[in-house]
């Protein structure tokens, strides 16, 4: 663990409001490197954004719908059976995967729906690896009343059938991408293309806290109502802040989210878990953070998992929702100033975090979230129990219980 060099915090800026800059940057990352035709439509989009933040009717609409639709404030509930077991610190869990639609995704999926609606447009593209932004970014559309289409590699289609027909079912196109890999990349590959074919009557509803300036920092702001909640929920419920928060990061906007009202208070460890997959070769893992290095991907700059001709590599975990070669640009500044640590959970250390969760606390957690769960587990042992843990619990693992029986089942007497 890295100790948190406060001189150097201070200097920098750590305030989310001062973050990005006008341009879009955060230190050296992020940005807006896109075709011409899109820079006055990417404008638009961030004039109208930054209005809208500060519309009270906005700000009560969003807030009604987060109440009353997706059931916020999600409960922070302290594991106290998985905690007991361990001997150590106690854990405690942000419980997104109770949110409608069963992850954290509908916080911004909610937000860009209503900011396609003041921008007059029709209809809401992106693309979705899982299905689980798809699934999210549909349901917003039929809220709302604007056409949706979701772009998914024919191999994650056939992988995740049930998203699919639940996107059907929701009213969305899905749109099968068939070339390269046929997977998330080229899904953003595909969606981009189409975008920006008529970037006039859609809007990209892009799915993480990536892309090009603005989307990094509002997917951000969208997610952050995770973090206030969290707060103030913990303060309620211990007096205290927590200790340490951990969050599983793969385009990096849940755990943008909760990290977002921790920034400034140094004395709570932030822990970003990137996936090491099967092992730590290239193509075997999505550690982007942990393994990459600066580059360009997808309009913005960021660590990049790339191959010897800095082409984007191919990524591989088990949690579909973490498998991107790119990771969110506020991510890339906060390691640089080491105001967040990015640890790697594998592939089997995840599965049995899920099944930890699963048995001793009857909560099944999304593959991806049981990567926090992991690590939360690692460090609890070594840690006394007056000391606390919050992890950030992304999504519920109802999509994986398939996979998970039929490639671990025997292991846990299934
Ligand atoms: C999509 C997804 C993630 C990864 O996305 P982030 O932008 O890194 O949060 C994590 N957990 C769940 C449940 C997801 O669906």
């Amino acid at each position: 663990m890295e100790r948190l060099n406060v001189k150097s915090l201070e200097e920098n800026l750590l305030k989310p409001e001062v973050m990005p800059d006008s341009n879009g940057f955060f230190g050296e990352y992020g940005g807006s490197f896109i075709p011409p035709q899109l820079e006055s439509i990417m404008k638009e989009i961030e004039t109208a954004y930054l209005e809208i933040r500060e519309d009270p009717n906005f700000i009560r609409e969003l807030d009604y719908l987060n109440r009353h639709y997706t059931g916020r404030p999600s409960p922070v509930y302290y594991a106290r059976s998985l905690s007991e077991r361990l001997k150590g610190a106690k854990i405690y869990i942000k419980r997104e995967d109770l949110n409608h639609t069963g992850a954290h995704k509908i916080n911004h999926c909610l937000g860009e729906a209503l900011l396609a609606k003041k921008l007059g447009k029709k209809k809401i593209i992106a693309e979705t690896g899982a299905g689980q932004h798809g699934v999210a970014l549909a349901t917003a559309a039929a809220l709302t009343g604007l056409e949706c289409d979701i772009y998914m590699g024919e191999v994650d289609i056939a992988k995740e059938y049930p998203n699919v027909v639940r996107m059907k079912i929701l009213g969305a196109k899905v749109i099968p991408v068939t070339f390269g890999l046929k997977s998330l990349k080229e899904a953003v590959d595909a969606a981009f293309e189409a975008y920006l074919k008529d970037p006039v009557t859609q809007l990209y509803a892009i799915g993480s806290v990536v892309g090009p300036h603005p989307f990094p920092m509002m997917v951000r702001d969208f997610q952050s109502i995770i973090g206030r909640e969290a707060r103030e929920q913990f303060l309620e419920q211990t007096g205290k802040l927590p200790d340490n928060i951990t969050a599983c990061v793969g385009g990096g906007s849940n755990s943008m989210g909760i990290f977002s009202a921790f920034l400034q208070d140094l004395n709570v460890n932030l822990f970003g878990v990137e996936p090491s997959g099967s092992s730590l070769n290239l193509g075997d893992h999505a550690a982007t953070l942990s393994l990459g290095t600066p580059g360009m991907l997808h309009g913005f700059k960021c660590y990049v998992l790339q191959d010897e001709n800095g082409e984007p590599a191919p990524v591989a975990t088990i949690a579909s929702g973490l498998d991107y070669p790119g990771v969110g640009p506020q991510h890339c500044y906060l390691k640089d100033i080491k105001r967040v640590n990015y640890e790697m959970i594998n592939d089997n250390e995840a599965i049995e975090a899920f099944f930890a969760l699963s048995r001793e606390e009857g909560i099944i957690p999304a593959i991806e979230s049981s990567h926090a769960v992991a690590l939360a587990m690692k460090m609890a042992p070594e840690l006394s129990p007056e000391e606390t843990i919050l992890v950030n619990l992304s999504g519920r693992g109802d999509k994986d219980i398939d996979f998970v029986v039929a490639n671990y089942g025997a292991k846990f007497g299934i």
